[in-house]
């Protein structure tokens, strides 16, 4: 039982999750020398590069004679399998350096005899199974038989050490697990998340496009635009109800706002620069700095605050180009951010009031989330008192709104503590969208002031806060979540109407015409297609609601419902429909099915290193 929080159960749980991350990361490890043993029976000339455990699985890098292909796959696999079932042990020994040069030098293992050149000790650590015997500090599991849920994945080409000067060398994916039951949740999610993978279904969707001649950005379609809009909708109305403003900055400013504002020194590097009239200009990459100006701009007084500012604004960062992809890495995008000007006294009531922002907005979209406060590092800035006070407030204004949360001591930002929050997806990966965080330097290094009650003058504390984070960043998780099924309120058409022959186009394009007027968004499918195919390509693109119209629906001026979420719903009159709709946009209705793979054991920790064990 813990002494301060008498909870007993956490502190188990947390010691059974470092032993089972002790044991995943054992059976990866060694899953890999039982992969590399099977391409050596395979590949006598194979040389071997390093083989890690990593987040989900393992893998090892071989330089062989010739590309591997699917077929070799399951030879390999097949080969890990007989190993696998002889149980054969783990045996460990050491050998001087110069014995383990000689060994692997003479046996062509040049990647080796690197490696080994670049350990400091006198002595390196062996282990070898059957005849397979590998550089390694271990550790590894006892014998070869605990590996046997395992499943081989993909290949991909890798750079020895990361270089793409050095040689590109083949890199077999796997992964294992200490059940066949985990194995087969995890292979179930795989599949699912292939499904699911955004870029896959915002193409079928046609929801945006990327194009070579502008990397790390992207092109949206006439329908993923809709989605953008709908949300940068939803948020200007909660803003407006919540007290913001919304201004409209520059986007290229003078390097010497990044040298005020300490960017220049830590960030530069993800800055574009470009050189105009002899001097040097950057393209903004986060809405901080000129926020700042705008405050600067009136004078304030204690009546002005708290003061939150919104910008929506174009943001570039120059990520690396190996680092791009999808939705969710790219160059080109824009924050759902805002700065809030406080006194001191009144961040608790102001975090509190975003804290429950935060709640309903991943509410809205039946997503799971997850709380981190972080607190004063050991390299902090500013006053240490003001640091307390912060904490303090932020800690209680979580405890006030019921919200728990888990403590990252000395995780927070030089500049200020912070709420970090993790959201959790319906494939259940962890995913880090929102972030609360409380700044002292920004308003020390702009010189920022307001006059206080007492006529004094004092300065003001920012908050930075983003809640969806970037939206190309958020519809590209909604994609996911949702699987590409939009609730009608956010989907691009929300009513589809398909005349069965050519003779009710007109009715159809009347009844729309009349739906379009009201605020729904249509389509009318008047091609000469068999109305078999119109329905099934409808169902494809995922429309809420499709109407079949045919002579019985035109006599009995009716339409015929079907819904993407329930099937076949019968005859309504076009009002009785059009009033449903038009409730579910207004209150944006969730009227959807989410499937949900809530499996917190298979969650991605992205945050693991994938170092080898030498
Ligand atoms: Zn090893
Ligand atoms: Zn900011």
């Amino acid at each position: 039982m813990c002494d301060h929080c008498g909870n007993q159960e956490m502190e188990t749980a947390e010691s059974q999750e470092a032993a089972r991350r002790e044991k995943l990361k054992r059976i990866r490890h060694s899953a890999s020398h039982i992969m590399a043993e099977a391409v050596q029976s395979m590949f006598p000339d194979a040389k071997f590069a390093i083989g890690p455990a990593i987040a989900d699985g393992f893998y090892y890098d071989f330089d062989l004679p010739r590309p591997l292909t699917d077929d070799d796959l399951a030879t390999i696999s097949a080969k890990m399998k007989e190993i696998i079932k002889a149980n054969v042990p783990f045996e460990h020994s050491s050998m001087s350096k110069a014995d383990a040069l000689e060994y692997f030098g003479s046996r062509g293992q040049t990647y080796k005899v690197e490696l080994i050149n670049g350990i400091k000790d006198e002595e390196v650590s062996i282990y070898k199974q059957s005849n397979f015997t590998d550089l390694c500090a271990g550790p590894h599991v006892r014998r070869t038989g605990e590996c046997k849920h395992f499943k081989l994945t993909s290949v991909a080409g890798a750079y020895w050490r990361g270089d793409s000067t050095k040689p590109m060398l083949q890199r077999i994916y796997g992964t294992v697990w200490p059940t066949k039951a985990e194995l087969d949740a995890y292979l179930a999610i795989q599949e699912e998340a292939k499904k699911r993978d955004h870029r896959k279904l915002g193409k079928e969707l046609d929801l945006f496009f990327m194009h070579p001649y502008a990397p790390g950005a992207i092109f949206w379609q006439p329908k993923g635009y809709t989605i953008y809009q709908e949300l940068h909708k939803l948020w200007s109305e909660v803003q407006r109800g919540e007290g913001y403003v919304e201004v409209y900055n520059p986007l290229m400013y003078d390097a010497e706002l990044y040298k005020t504002s300490g960017h220049w020194d830590h960030y530069q590097d993800a800055m574009f620069k470009l050189d105009v009239d002899e001097k040097t200009m950057c393209l903004k990459p986060m809405n901080c700095p000129d926020t700042m100006l705008f405050f600067k701009q009136h004078k304030h007084s204690y009546r002005d605050l708290p003061l939150r500012v919104a910008e929506r604004q174009v943001l570039h960062r120059n990520e690396l180009s190996g680092a791009l992809s999808g939705l969710t890495r790219v160059r080109q995008f824009m924050q759902d951010d805002a700065h809030l000007f406080v006194m001191p006294e009144q961040i608790e009531d102001e975090i509190g009031r975003l804290l429950k922002l935060i709640a309903k907005f991943y509410e809205m979209f039946d997503m799971s989330y997850k709380f981190y406060l972080s607190t004063r590092p050991d390299d902090y800035m500013g006053d240490p008192a003001l640091w307390v006070k912060a904490e303090e407030a932020l800690a209680n204004a979580l405890e006030k709104n019921n919200i728990k949360y888990k403590l990252n001591p000395k995780d927070g930002a030089f500049y200020g503590p912070k709420i970090d929050i993790e959201l959790q997806d319906s494939l259940g990966r962890q995913i880090q969208c929102a972030t609360i965080q409380l700044d002292f330097q920004l308003p020390e290094r702009f010189q920022l002031e307001y006059v206080t009650a007492d006529n004094s003058v004092a300065r003001p504390v920012v908050i930075h806060r983003a809640i969806f984070g970037s939206y190309e960043r958020f519809i590209g998780i909604l994609i996911e979540h949702l699987a590409g099924v939009f609730p009608t309120w956010l989907a691009p058409v929300q009513v589809a109407f398909l005349p069965i022959t050519d003779h009710f186009v007109d009715y159809c394009n009347d009844l729309a015409k009349d739906f379009e007027a009201a605020g729904i968004r249509t389509y009318v499918d008047d091609r000469s297609e068999k109305i078999g195919y119109k329905i099934r390509q409808t169902e494809m693109q995922k429309v809420p609601y499709m109407l079949v119209i045919g002579q019985k629906e035109v006599d009995a001026k009716l339409v015929n419902v079907r819904t993407y979420k329930d099937g076949e719903r019968g005859t309504m009159t076009p009002d009785e429909l059009k009033a449903e709709v038009l409730d579910r946009i207004q209150n944006r209705t969730l009227d959807v099915n989410i499937k949900k793979l809530d499996l917190e054991a298979f969650a991605h920790d992205e945050a693991e290193e994938e170092t080898d064990n030498y």
